[in-house]
This record gives structure tokens, C-alpha cells and sequence, in this order.
């Protein structure tokens, strides 16, 4: 686990989001590996299914825009520089595919709740990433759980 080269850290920027930074860097800290972050912003229109007539571009540019300040924000309290500062739009896992392929990436860093029952049918970020992904997936278990479903 220490070998790795590339890593990509998926953040969501919730609360959750210390508990996966401090795993990605305790596996990238005193190697020499490059530690990239990743925020993916999902299209409004995915959320309405495109049916709503209604021009959301100022909406989308200003949650891009906080996005990016949260992102950036975190980079500097963990001295991760910009151009390894990603913030893209559209599914969040076919997009963390996309850009561990771009960068090469040997481990995809992402957060876990371990859920359970009908959550777990639901399926989850973290599940979604681990399938298909073509490099290790180093799952961080966060949160707690107390769902009995
Ligand atoms: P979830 O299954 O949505 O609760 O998310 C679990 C983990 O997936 C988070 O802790 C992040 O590591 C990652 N993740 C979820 N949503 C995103 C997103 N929009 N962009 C990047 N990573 C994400």
C-alpha cells in the first residue's frame, strides 16, 4: 500500500471529508507520491431529467464556483496545490473513472458508510467507484451507522 504513485482522493466536501483526506495522506505523506483531489459537481438537469424549461447556467456556475472555493480551501490546510485540484461535472463515478485514467491514478481514495439493508440495495458512491474501476479503490469508512433498513 505504500508504493502508490498517483493517488486520487474523491471528495464530496461534507463533514465526511477530513476522514478520507487524513487516510489519503497518512498512504501518500514522506513518499514520492502525488496526492490529487477530486469534486464532482452533478448537473442540475440530471436532477430534473432535463424536463424543467428553465435556464439554470447562473445556478450551476455559482455551485461550480463554491465548489471550487471548498476544494480549494481544503488545499490549502492540507497544502495540496491547485493544478492537483479537480473540480468536474457530471456523475461522480464515471467521472472519478475518467480523470484516475487521465492522471493515471493507482488508488482512488473514497469515503464508505458502509450501509446497509435497503441503502445497500440503493447502492453508493464508494460501490459504484469499486466497479469498473481499473486500479485499487482504497475505501475509508466514515460516518456511523444506525440505519437498521
Ligand atoms: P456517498 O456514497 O455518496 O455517500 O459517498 C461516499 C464517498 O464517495 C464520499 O465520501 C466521497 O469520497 C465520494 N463522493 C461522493 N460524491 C462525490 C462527488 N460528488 N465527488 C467526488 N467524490 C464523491
Amino acid at each position: 500500500m505504500s508504493d502508490y504513485k498517483n493517488i486520487l482522493l474523491a471528495l464530496d466536501l461534507t463533514e465526511d471529508a477530513e476522514q478520507v483526506i487524513a487516510r489519503a495522506l497518512s498512504i501518500s505523506q514522506g513518499k514520492d507520491s502525488t496526492l490529487h483531489m477530486i469534486h464532482v459537481v452533478e448537473p442540475i438537469s440530471f436532477a430534473y431529467g432535463g424536463d424543467i424549461p428553465m435556464d439554470f447556467s447562473t445556478i450551476q456556475d455559482d455551485i461550480q464556483q463554491q465548489a471550487k472555493q471548498q476544494l480549494s480551501a481544503l488545499g490549502l490546510r492540507h497544502k495540496i496545490p491547485a493544478e492537483q485540484q479537480h473540480i468536474v461535472l457530471g456523475r461522480p463515478e464515471t467521472e472519478i473513472h475518467n480523470v484516475a485514467e487521465e492522471l493515471d491514478a493507482d488508488v482512488i481514495v473514497i469515503g464508505s458508510h458502509g450501509r446497509h439493508g435497503l441503502a445497500l440495495l440503493l447502492g453508493s458512491t464508494a460501490n459504484s467507484v469499486l466497479h469498473g474501476a481499473k486500479c485499487d479503490v482504497l475505501a475509508v469508512r466514515v460516518g456511523t451507522t444506525t440505519s437498521s433498513t
